[in-house]
């Protein structure tokens, strides 16, 4: 072991490497109660560094796990004592931002905030925008194809990658780094890496897709007396809003009520008791212009009857302040263990679904508490099931089979946009058919024979 830890400065330097006793005072990440385990942690510091110890790891026949912000949910990013973590934390550089083209070329560990920071300065937007910003990296968002807030207008990480480079098992180099928006020249490989999990090589560098920094913004929050009413607010405020609408975040009455209560920092702004709470927000050019509209197209929602009670912040601490309700999720960790799962479903679905799941876990299991919130806009939602400390364990396979199992019947998927990781994968074929794992199966064998990169992860 002295003698890879060697090996391995060599290539990356003292600062490079840390050691397993070192590993074990870091945390495994959000959410995590353990510590890192490994070999080995590597922080090279650029793609020929990456390359390099890929390249050791894959003469000396060892899995090699990448790290980016450790924000994933699904257990993604875990390692075993036998393995190396890749962590890619050194790599910072936002190497150039083009203002006319509206690219941003990065290092693989540049932080989603940093990059929103950084492109704002020059009048533009990278839209990308989740609760974990400040931690999760542009090389994990894209390796996991992480979602977020803002789907509904500008897509999940996917949509924003222009270009990629990759350093493949073997250690050699895939430059992708395509700059265009329209480029049919053959297979898009980088599509093989966005959403892989780190099975199938390690992204080191991105080009990103920007957009020009919006002027006007408008939030509100809204209470709706049924859910087809949620379902006829998004088409009613989508058609009204030309465009601009950029988030519908949809909150049932227990979440609502468990962000805006003690221990919570939270009150609430509309009264508790009506049947579903939502969070919509307009982004545009007009501050003017568009907050009129913005307030006439909820006007025309609560004549109708679609709408029941609204507030609509009037300054950016008040946008703020609604936001931190929805994103105040951390209050699930109180008074027991949290389960959370992260699903899709036709929105047409979504009312049974819930129904149905709430009607089986008071059938079939003891005491427990049931918040369910999400991206609405995009047919996402968020479960959390909360039950007591001494029963967690043994009731988790059970809950798992009470909100999955339904899924296949509702034509929903098992993971909107956390990923498989190791926490899903006895529940891929939910989602996935058999001739598609199959066709997984051969590209991973095809790009990583070995199944060096991210060991165990994904594929049942
Ligand atoms: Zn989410």
């Amino acid at each position: 072991m002295p003698d890879l830890l060697e090996s391995l400065r060599a290539l990356v330097g003292e600062v490079g490497v840390l050691d397993a006793p070192t590993l074990a005072k870091r945390s495994a990440g959000a959410m995590r109660a353990d510590a890192l385990q490994a070999l080995a942690l590597v922080r090279p510091a650029n793609t020929a560094e990456v390359s390099a110890v890929l390249r050791l790891c894959h003469e000396r026949h060892l899995g090699v796990v990448t790290q980016g912000g450790l924000t994933g949910l699904v257990h993604g990013a875990d390692a075993g004592p036998e393995q190396i973590i890749l962590s890619l934390e050194r790599m910072r550089s936002i190497e150039a931002i083009d203002a006319v083209q509206r690219t941003a070329t990065v290092q693989a560990g540049v932080t989603v905030q940093a990059l929103q920071e950084a492109v704002q300065a020059q009048d533009l937007a990278f839209p990308l925008d989740l609760g974990s910003r400040g931690s999760a990296t542009l090389g994990g968002t894209a390796a996991t194809n992480a979602g977020g807030n803002r789907v509904l207008r500008f897509g999940m990480t996917r949509d924003m990658v222009l270009g990629l480079e990759v350093v493949l098992a073997d250690g050699s180099v895939v430059s992708s780094l395509n700059h265009l928006i329209k480029n049919n020249a053959g297979y898009d490989l980088k599509h093989w890496f966005i959403g892989s999990e780190g099975t199938l090589g390690v992204i080191t560098r991105l080009v990103l897709r920007l957009r020009e920094r919006p002027r006007s913004h408008d939030v509100a929050l809204v209470a709706l007396p049924s859910f087809d009413a949620v379902a006829q607010l998004l088409k009613h405020m989508d058609r009204s809003l030309g465009g601009q609408l950029s988030a519908f975040e949809v909150m049932w009455p227990s979440f609502y009520q468990l962000v805006t209560t003690p221990p919570a920092q939270g009150r609430p702004p509309l009264a508790p008791g009506q049947a579903f709470y939502a969070l919509v927000e307009s982004q545009g050019a007009s501050i003017e212009a568009d907050a009129e509209r913005f307030a006439a197209a909820l006007q025309v929602a609560m004549d109708e009857g679609l709408v029941v009670d609204a507030t609509v912040a009037q300054s950016g601490g008040e946008r703020q302040a609604l936001w931190a309700l929805r994103d105040d999720v951390a209050q699930v960790m109180v008074g027991g263990v949290p389960m959370g799962f992260d699903i899709s479903l036709p929105i047409g679905e979504m009312e049974r679904y819930t129904r149905e799941l709430a009607e089986a876990l008071q059938r079939e299991i003891g005491a427990h508490q049931l918040w369910i919130f999400g991206h609405l806009g995009d047919g996402n939602l968020h479960i959390v099931v909360q039950v007591g400390a001494e029963q967690a364990t043994h009731l988790r396979p059970r809950i798992e089979a009470l909100v999955y199992a339904p899924l296949a019947g509702f034509g929903g998927s098992v993971s909107a946009e956390h990923g498989i990781g190791l926490e899903k994968k006895a529940w891929l074929a939910i989602s996935r058919s058999e001739p598609e794992i199959a066709l997984m199966r051969r590209i991973k064998a095809a790009l990583d024979p070995q199944h060096r990169l991210n060991p165990a992860k994904v594929l049942p």
